[in-house]
């Protein structure tokens, strides 16, 4: 696989009419507000940029990322792998007259017509990251775990949220 070097800053139109495809890799660690989110982040990311203009003249960005992460479990706080894929269509911001499509994102471009490479990287990134990780329920490390298959009537507790919202 040919990996490009990551350009900071790209001029949008400019690449969409030139249809340039742009493919790399980048350390996560090199993407400070993933690494603020996860507890590890040592693994590579990939990163595929296509850009183009559709048949109305429309230019876009297709974003595509993968990365094999490592998300922190909400339930017992043990290292839970995520195999993290997506992809989406970017497009500027213009106007109020177009309805957002499916699976289209806004693209921010700066006061040059410039767009950031790793910022939009990294808001894919965490688009993608699931709110509440949890491993499934039989591979989850939480003791807590039989409790929570336990059946409605069991659950000492259940009433007192109800409760204290009725005294305050
Ligand atoms: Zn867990």
């Amino acid at each position: 696989m040919n990996v490009d070097h990551i350009p900071s800053k790209l001029d949008f139109s400019k690449e969409a009419k030139n249809q340039r495809k742009l493919k790399f890799s980048i350390q996560g660690s090199r993407l400070p507000r993933l690494v603020n989110l996860l507890p590890q982040v040592d693994s590579n990311i990939q990163a595929t940029l296509m850009f183009g203009m559709d048949e109305d003249k429309k230019m876009f960005l297709d974003l595509q990322v993968e990365a094999n992460l490592l998300l922190e479990c909400q339930r017992c706080l043990e290292p839970l792998p995520f195999e993290l894929v997506s992809e989406h269509r970017l497009v500027p911001e213009g106007g109020n007259d177009q309805e957002p499509m499916e699976g289209v994102e806004p693209l921010v471009l700066d006061e040059n017509g410039n767009i950031d490479v790793i910022e939009i990287l990294e808001d894919e990134l965490l688009l993608a990251l699931p709110m509440c990780p949890m491993h499934e329920t039989l591979k989850c490390h939480s003791e807590k775990k039989d409790l929570q298959d336990l059946p409605e009537t069991h659950k000492p507790f259940s009433g007192l949220a109800e409760l204290l919202n009725k005294l305050n």
